[in-house]
């Protein structure tokens, strides 16, 4: 039996990457795939997924008004389709989850969505809540904070680094978002105050209540996020 499947990451844990390779190795058999990804995000007209470690593939634009099964059936009576990809998952309506469902329940074809699970504000993109309550099969694609653990939340900053906690839940550019552990979070959006360094003789005659944004920029500098091998 097809599957529904989700994997879900933060921000920059390598969901594209992790999506093309799959989708490479159906067409490496002599299998058709099809690729999908939001229209929201999108820097191609005419629709890519691109990774950032340099590759990428052409993609169907989608849009929330879009019926994805019957895209999806349109083109699999063309010729067979074996396997449907969904980038930016995040972004699907609560109907297009459940299209996408049909596709794997009365097509039979497996179904791969991609995406955040939540937002800035630490709440769930409705494509997520929807993938998260039925999809078969839940996966997480790791990444890491500065301080090593897991990351599972997303900060936006203004380009000034001024890090913001309302606004819409679609926003502006990949590069003003930081995938952060939930305790660092917390810390960055000002939900529990900030852990303070550990105090150095030397350093108390400097003005350690300034250092916010710097004190987490420093620490990246010194530890760039890992990437974790799959
Ligand atoms: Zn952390």
């Amino acid at each position: 039996m097809s599957k529904l499947y989700f994997s879900y990451a933060a921000m920059n844990a390598g969901k594209s990457t992790v999506l093309l390779q799959a989708s490479w190795n159906y067409q490496e058999r002599g299998m058709r795939t099809l690729l999908f990804t939001s229209a929201l995000y999108a820097k191609h007209e005419d629709g890519r997924i691109t990774s950032r470690i340099g590759i990428n593939a052409d993609a169907t634009l989608y849009s929330e008004t879009d019926n994805l099964q019957a895209r999806i059936t349109r083109e699999h009576k063309k010729k067979k389709v074996d396997c449907v990809f969904v980038d930016e998952a995040q972004f699907l309506t609560k109907d297009q989850v459940w299209q996408l469902a049909r596709i794997s329940d009365r097509l039979g074809i497996p179904v791969l969505c991609y995406g955040l699970r939540t937002d800035f504000r630490g709440e769930l993109f409705p494509g997520s809540a929807e993938l998260l309550a039925i999809a078969d099969s839940l996966r997480e694609i790791r990444t890491i904070c500065h301080c090593g653990r897991k990351a599972t939340m997303v900060v936006r900053r203004t380009a000034e680094g001024k890090t913001l906690t309302t606004g819409n839940q679609v926003g502006i550019e990949k590069s003003m978002y930081l995938s952060l552990c939930r305790a660092h979070w917390e810390e960055e959006t000002g939900r529990w105050p900030k852990a303070k360094p550990k105090a150095k003789p030397r350093a108390a005659k400097k003005k350690p209540a300034k250092k916010t944004h710097l004190h987490l920029a420093a620490a990246n500098t010194a530890r760039p996020p890992r990437r974790v091998k799959r």
